[in-house]
């Protein structure tokens, strides 16, 4: 709390500061370069990384700019800046991401590499034109640091992530990350990236916007209106060993990248998808060519974050009633021993009282073997395919999250945010 209100009065100081500054009349370009605006956008940003903010909404409203972030998938509100100073951080924000100050109608993209105290972080930008003024967003890909995390580090479960190792480890074939927008697919993705990028192996990336550069990665990108199914067409040309496309969601680029995958490359492919079986069925219905989609996937993953149960104010409590028994199956079929206890939350100064503290996947992982390729081929991707993929041990996202459940990691309440209605059903023998 101490923090807090240093933060305060050194935010408050700067913004009053700078407030006055705007009143002179100050030399507008010499105060986006150094003084109180320059501190005021810096301790803006600061305080969002000391929040664990994935992302930094500000957003002009008619009398004041509201400041937000979303802290754990929640937006929180932040600080608010006077009406006078809009254009002040706007213009200082644009110019840290190396955008047009004068382009204020049609929207913008850009990075800012901003180093704290021997620390780097990376954010991207964007801005866009709403009825009060220019709006920005920042967004936090890698929180807390400034390049992919390791694969190991990303808390997927072992199976899972050893599944998932296995397929990215095949010389040829596509793989699919898929979540729903915002739930982890990129830093997935870019995880595997950063595990297959060697002095010995060329990968080329088709983007709409590198997250971040990886080493010994070519990366391209497409920006926001270009062509994905062309760019890729030029880097297949190129031949190299990986490729990741960051998004299929047009039938010529899904074809190509199943062509790709077909002769003797590794593609690994974003897609956003609410299950890992939704999107296999997807990607069948944008490529619409059940020999090619059964001959070249390897494996669909898919993911969502939840917010991990705060350790420092978590309670132990008994199971409720109505979930006990559902539970107990979940535990024998998975041979874990579970005494009928899960966590409850209270609510702490750690967590600021949200019960939460950080994120954690729940993961699933289709792998598809030759009795799912059958299937495939022969377009029975229905229930039919639901039941194979049970029987063959695929753990779906939901009993990840019962996993996790039994674990103490994760509360019940916070899993039926997800899954409202799901229950576990041990698969038919
Ligand atoms: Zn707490």
């Amino acid at each position: 709390m101490k923090d807090m209100q240093t933060f305060d009065e050194t935010f408050g100081q700067a913004m009053a500061e700078a407030e006055e500054s705007v009143r002179r009349g100050d030399d507008q370009e010499a105060s986006l370069l150094h003084g109180p605006l320059v501190e005021l956008v810096d301790q803006l940003i600061l305080r969002a990384v000391d929040e664990r903010a994935t992302d930094i909404h500000i957003e002009p409203e008619e009398a004041v700019v509201r400041v937000r972030f979303r802290i754990d998938s929640i937006l929180q509100p932040g600080p608010m800046i006077p009406k006078p100073l809009q254009a002040a951080v706007v213009a200082r924000l644009k110019m840290m991401a190396g955008m047009n100050l004068a382009e204020v109608r049609q929207p913008q993209s850009g990075r800012i590499r901003f180093d704290s105290k021997g620390r780097q972080f990376l954010l991207r930008v964007d801005t866009c034109l709403g009825v009060h003024g220019e709006g920005v967003v920042l967004c936090r890909p890698f929180v807390g640091r400034a390049a992919p995390v390791a694969l190991e580090e990303l808390d997927l479960p072992a199976e899972g992530l050893a599944a998932f190792v296995r397929a990215i480890g095949k010389p040829r074939g596509l793989v699919l990350v898929t979540s729903p927008g915002g739930q982890g697919k990129s830093a997935t993705a870019y995880a595997a990236l950063a595990k297959l990028s060697t002095a010995d192996v060329s990968l080329a990336t088709v983007e709409e916007r590198a997250e971040w550069p990886v080493n010994f990665v070519q990366h391209h990108e497409t920006g926001r209106h270009a062509d994905r199914s062309g760019l890729l067409r030029a880097v297949l040309r190129q031949d190299p060993d990986f490729i990741f496309v960051d998004a299929l969601d047009d039938p010529e680029t899904a074809k190509l990248a199943l062509r790709a995958a077909e002769t003797g490359h590794l593609v690994i492919a974003g897609m956003t998808a609410q299950s890992a079986l939704s999107a296999v069925r997807r990607l069948l219905a944008l490529a619409d060519d059940p020999l090619l989609v059964s001959e070249a996937l390897v494996a669909a993953t898919c993911q969502r974050l939840a917010r991990r149960t705060c350790a420092k104010c978590r309670t132990i409590a008994l199971a409720p009633e109505d979930r006990r028994e559902e539970l107990e199956r979940f535990a024998s079929a998975h041979g874990i021993s579970w005494v009928g206890q899960v966590a409850e939350t209270q609510g702490c100064p750690a967590c600021r009282f949200r019960g939460t503290h950080g994120r954690l996947p729940l993961f699933e992982i289709f792998e598809a073997a030759p009795e799912a390729q059958e299937l495939i081929l022969r377009n029975r991707i229905g229930p039919e395919l639901d039941r194979l993929a049970r029987a063959q041990g695929m753990r779906t996202m939901y009993e990840d999250g019962l996993r996790r459940v039994l674990a103490r990691e994760l509360t019940l309440k916070e899993l039926a945010r997800f899954f409202p209605l799901e229950r576990f059903i041990p698969p038919a023998a």
